[in-house]
């Protein structure tokens, strides 16, 4: 047999197993430090209740003959779908049915989704990057760009028309940075990857902490629907991370349906559908109680984002993000390192956030803090962030 030779070209994870390190050295050595974890993208409150009652709803029927439900359909439940539709019509976007394919989360789809495309597709990324975007296509021997992203650009590259590629990663609101693009940088985007004849990879998992008026899903622009296919979660909009479910729109129009039919055969063929109790589940958040109860989970993580950005605000330091996401993407410093920063953050204030170089090149002097924690450490943290930076 011959192995995937690609994986060899993978590197090796060190982010957060270095900070976990890091964390231990440091709490072994100082054992009444009283650290804060301003660092983790997971979320820290607990399912809404409606979520819950829908599941325990489902639990029940399947104890009954009749309620019981075996393999389903790969694609996912009809009645999840149709939520699904309802919630992007309110905003103004109309799919049909058959472009909705619930899965078990946005990273296992923006991975899979790659079994559509030739290996020898030239693919753009930007740098700084959620990490899984680069990974999965060096595993397939893909050759990646990179382009910038920056302070000039506040971290929202636009297209350069003398760049030739054939997929684009657009993450919005952005992880690491938590910037946002607008619609017009959208439409660049969109008008870009047509006359590429490239196809637009659009992670939104992040779009329902946006507050300002930007777009929650690439549809909204005109034209998007032959150009682009859009990954969603329920991880970070309703706190499914442990409990999984997420959904890929991929257009009819796109390719005149290929893909499409393409990835309903993949996920026909090596997907077997997420768990009924848990489609309940995710259908619960559509609904009015449901809204109403994921509104104020995520009030409170925006409330801990407007706390850390105003401190920076205080402090005079740059940073992207805050408003339309829960990550805070921040200049380290008196020109610190990001790994730097991280070690003088968590001996003088122990506070633990992300260095940005673990996101790519561009993130080497850049530090990203998350509102993902408990409201008291947060003000804690800040309170000890700013006695530390204002000296
Ligand atoms: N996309 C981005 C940009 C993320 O940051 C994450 C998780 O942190 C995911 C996708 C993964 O989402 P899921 O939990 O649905 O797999």
């Amino acid at each position: 047999m011959n192995i995937n030779s690609n994986y060899q070209n993978v590197k090796d994870s060190y982010l957060f197993s270095t900070i976990a390190r890091k964390v231990n050295e440091y709490t072994a050595a100082h054992p009444e430090a009283p650290v804060i974890r301003l660092g983790i993208g997971d979320v820290t409150l607990p399912l809404c209740p409606a979520v819950i009652d829908a599941m325990h709803k489902a639990v029940d029927e399947m104890s009954t003959k009749e309620g019981f439900h075996g393999y389903g359909p790969e694609q996912g439940y009809g009645f999840l779908k149709e939520s699904i539709q309802k919630y992007y019509a309110s905003y103004g976007v109309a799919l049909d049915a058959d472009e909705i394919f619930v899965s078990d989360g946005a990273k296992s789809d923006v991975g899979n989704i790659l079994d559509l495309f030739s290996a020898d597709n030239v693919v753009l990324v930007p740098d700084p990057v959620y990490p899984v975007y680069v990974d999965t296509n060096i595993m397939a021997g893909r050759k990646i760009i990179y382009m910038n992203a920056n302070e000039e650009n506040g971290f929202l590259p636009l297209p350069d028309a003398s760049v030739s590629c054939d997929l684009i990663y657009l993450c919005s609101p952005n992880n690491p940075t938590g910037a946002a693009y607008d619609r017009a940088a959208l439409k660049q985007w969109v008008d870009y990857a047509k006359a590429q004849d490239a196809v637009i990879l659009y992670d939104a998992a992040y779009e329902a902490f946006i507050t300002e008026d930007v777009p929650r899903s690439i549809f909204e622009i005109e034209g998007a629907k032959d150009c682009a296919i859009e990954f969603c979660s329920f991880s970070k909009t309703a706190g499914f991370t442990g409990t999984r479910c997420g959904y890929t729109i991929v257009p009819l129009a796109l390719k005149d349906g290929l893909l499409n039919k393409m990835w309903l055969r993949r996920q026909t063929t090596k997907f077997n559908g997420v768990p009924y109790i848990v489609q309940r589940g995710a259908a619960a958040v559509f609904t009015e109680e449901g809204m109403a109860q994921i509104q104020e989970n995520l009030s409170y993580y925006k409330e801990n984002a407007k706390i850390l950005a105003s401190a920076l605000d205080e402090l005079g330091i740059w940073y992207t993000g805050g408003k339309n996401s829960p990550y805070i993407w921040l200049k380290c410093p008196n020109g610190m390192e990001s790994w730097e920063f991280f070690d003088y953050l968590l001996e003088n204030a122990n506070v633990v956030g992300t260095p940005g170089a673990g996101f790519g090149e561009n993130g080497k002097n850049f530090f990203r803090l998350t509102a993902f924690g408990d409201r008291a450490k947060t003000i804690e943290a800040v309170e000890r962030i700013k006695k530390l930076l204002s000296k």
